[in-house]
This record gives structure tokens, C-alpha cells and sequence, in this order.
């Protein structure tokens, strides 16, 4: 097949859409990253950084993908055999606990129903029942990419402030920072973990964590064995983060990226992620009539605004319509994660998009169904461009 003409529509939940004054920024020969010109874009970045947190506490930042935060997380706050709670909500809260077994953490998890989304009564339960408060760590996925799962972090501090419980509060924000609302200091969140692919709008390969003086007095007495992500060492550096060499072409990059978001305005990002979010589950919500493929989340308060994920019909498998959707229309979807792989495909909407790129994934998606023999309802792209051009 001869290679597609245009430019790739990609819908996908990270890596997202690089914006062109990004690429531009990054395309700078490197300097020294002690180069005072460098040191005023690198410490104008990191403040930007941590105003997209919503934070005026510390910020750690590594060479790395998300995975290197979470290790970051875990390693600068906990000791060997301390245990955790794990709200379950698909395969990147797995993937977490995952983690924290190997380096010989206990974990406990609010097990939930991927599709309706964990209790939180059932947290505050957990919680209260934990008298002797051996739960050192509450750790959350904000926007499980996974399955277009957002968990509402208000809600989790509320439980933990009603139960006086002591834990420290960490939140993955991969995929909500940059999309979705998220005030890291007014939720009293411990310790955040971000990465650069996402609402960020850069390439992968830098993470961080955002982490509240609180969370840096417990990391004072945490022993698991760390080097590249101590933020004790990393404190002692004049960088203040990366042990090591600083990606000064990707720092370029953020400093373009935070003035963007700032230019936008932080809230105007948010709304217009929630409306293009809307646009896409008003198109899911046709596509499902006729038996056809439905919104995946079945708690409507807990959809996510960066990404949906859309389950299939029994007897239809996601990789196999995306796949057709990548090559006749060059449209990149996300397929489904761990135990969901085939049964659902995602379609990524949060970073540097506007309408008409959603509406071309949406009808390429609906196209597809057509290709693929896929039931469906017709009409789902304008119900999307009817929602899109409302006021
Ligand atoms: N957490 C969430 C919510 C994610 O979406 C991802 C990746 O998509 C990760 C963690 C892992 O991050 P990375 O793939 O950058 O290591």
C-alpha cells in the first residue's frame, strides 16, 4: 500500500500532537546547560510548571517517561514493607501497584469495576478501618487513560480529612495536567506525577513530581534505595532536578508549551477540552443505537475530558477496525490496554486540538465502522458538529 498523503490525524491518549511553535522552539542547537542564556529559560519553565500545577511548593524533574515519576514517587517517600492504597481504576493504577510490590511495598486496593469507577465510600471506609494508620500512601490515577476514567481527587481528600487519616496523598496526572482542572495545593495533594507527552503538548522522555512540604518531610525519613530519582541529591545540585545532563532542546520546548497554555488561559484550556470531550461522547452516544460500539465508562460524572474509550460489540474487535482506520484514512486511535486489548479503542482528545481535527478522527472512526461492517447508529459526526456549533 503506497504511504498515505496529508498529514496524520492523531487522536491518540499520549503521545499527543506536538504544536508547531513547540517543534519550532526545540529546533535550536543545544548549549550548556550552565549557559546563564539557558539557566533563565530552564528556571522560567519550571516555574511555568509548577503554575500549571497549581503549585508554590517543590518540583523534582527527571529524564524519563511518566514510569520514572512513579518510581520517583514511590521511592522518595516510602521504606521497604510500608504499605500503600491503590484505588483501582484500570491497567495504569495496576501498573502502579505493580511497581510498588517490586520494591517490597504492601499494597492494598479499593478494588472497582473498571467501567463504573471505585466507591469512595468504600475509601473512607478503608481508611477509617485503619486505626493504627499503617497506610503511609493514598495513591490515585486523576484520568486512568486507560479506560477514560476520571476519579474526582476533592472527594479522596475529603475522605482522607473526615477520617483524620495521616497517609500521604499521590496523584498520577499523566493525562489530566494540561486538560483537565487540577490545583495540586488547594486539593492537598502530597505528591503529583507528570509527564511531558500529554496535555503538555511535548515530546516523551521528561517527568516530574510536584511535592508538598509535607511529602518532603516524610521523604526525609524514607530509606528505599534510590540514586538518579533522590530528591535529597537532587536538592544538593544547582539544577535542583536531573541527576545528570539537562534536556535543554526539551526545556526549550516546555517554555514555548507553558507560554501557549498560559496564552490560552489555564481555565480556557480546561473548557475547551471539556467541550470537545462532549463533542465526541454525543458522537459515541449515535454510534452506540443499533447495537453498535458504546461509551466504555458507565458513570456519566466520571467521564474523562482527555480521553474516551469506546467499547466494541461482542463479536468486533478494536485493533482490527483501527487498524483499518490508520490505513485508508491515516488516523491513529488508542487500542485497548492489558485485559481490554480488542474490546475497547480510544480516541485521544486533549493537548493541541481544535474542532475540525476531532471532527476528521470522528469520521474517519465512522467511516471505519462502515469499512469494518461494524453495527452502528448513523449520524454520530453531526451530532458532534450540531454540538460543536452550538453558541
Ligand atoms: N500513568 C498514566 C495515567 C498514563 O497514561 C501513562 C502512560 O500513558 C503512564 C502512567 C505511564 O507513563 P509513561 O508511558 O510515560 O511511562
Amino acid at each position: 500500500m503506497s504511504k498515505p498523503r496529508g498529514r496524520q490525524f492523531f487522536a491518540n491518549p499520549g503521545p499527543t500532537n506536538i504544536p508547531d511553535s513547540v517543534l519550532r522552539a526545540m529546533d535550536r542547537p543545544s548549549i550548556d546547560f550552565n549557559d546563564p542564556d539557558f539557566v533563565a529559560i530552564y528556571d522560567q519553565a519550571r516555574a511555568g510548571v509548577k503554575r500549571v500545577l497549581r503549585t508554590t511548593q517543590h518540583l523534582f524533574m527527571y529524564n524519563g517517561s511518566g514510569h520514572g515519576a512513579w518510581e520517583a514517587s514511590l521511592t522518595n517517600l516510602l521504606s521497604p514493607g510500608e504499605t500503600i492504597l491503590v484505588l483501582e481504576s484500570g491497567y495504569f493504577s495496576d501498573e502502579w501497584a505493580t511497581m510498588a510490590r517490586s520494591f517490597g511495598l504492601q499494597v492494598r486496593t479499593i478494588a472497582a469495576d473498571w467501567r463504573v469507577g471505585v466507591s469512595i465510600d468504600d475509601v473512607q471506609a478503608a481508611l477509617a478501618a485503619d486505626t493504627a494508620h499503617e497506610i503511609k500512601a493514598v495513591c490515585v490515577v486523576h484520568n486512568e487513560t486507560a479506560t477514560g476514567m476520571m476519579i474526582p481527587l476533592p472527594a479522596v481528600r475529603a475522605a482522607l480529612d473526615a477520617t483524620g487519616h495521616p497517609a500521604l496523598f499521590l496523584v498520577d496526572t499523566i493525562s489530566s495536567l494540561g486538560s483537565l482542572a487540577f490545583h495540586m495545593d488547594e486539593w492537598g495533594i502530597d505528591c503529583v506525577v507528570g509527564g511531558s507527552q500529554k496535555g503538555l503538548m511535548l515530546p516523551t522522555g521528561m517527568s516530574f513530581t510536584g511535592v508538598s512540604d509535607k511529602a518532603l518531610a516524610a521523604h526525609a525519613k524514607a530509606t528505599l534505595p534510590r540514586y538518579y530519582f533522590d530528591w535529597t541529591l537532587m536538592a544538593s545540585r544547582p539544577q535542583k532536578s536531573f541527576i545528570g545532563t539537562v534536556p535543554v532542546n526539551i526545556f526549550y520546548g516546555l517554555h514555548e508549551s507553558v507560554r501557549l497554555l498560559e496564552e490560552e488561559g489555564l481555565d480556557n484550556v480546561i473548557a475547551r477540552h471539556a467541550r470537545l470531550a462532549e463533542a465526541t461522547r454525543r458522537a459515541v452516544r449515535v454510534w452506540a443505537g443499533n447495537n453498535g460500539p458504546e461509551l466504555f465508562g458507565r458513570s456519566v460524572d466520571r467521564l474523562s475530558n482527555s480521553v474516551t474509550a469506546i467499547a466494541m460489540p461482542d463479536g468486533f474487535n478494536g485493533d482490527a477496525l483501527r487498524k483499518t482506520i490508520r490505513e485508508r484514512y491515516n488516523v491513529s486511535l488508542g487500542g485497548g490496554l492489558g485485559k481490554l486489548g480488542g474490546k475497547i479503542f480510544r480516541i485521544g482528545h486533549l493537548g493541541d486540538l481544535n474542532e475540525p481535527m476531532l471532527l476528521g478522527a470522528l469520521a474517519a472512526v465512522e467511516m471505519g465502522l462502515r469499512v469494518e461492517g461494524v453495527p452502528h447508529g448513523r449520524g454520530g459526526v453531526d451530532a458532534a458538529m450540531a454540538y460543536l456549533s452550538e453558541g
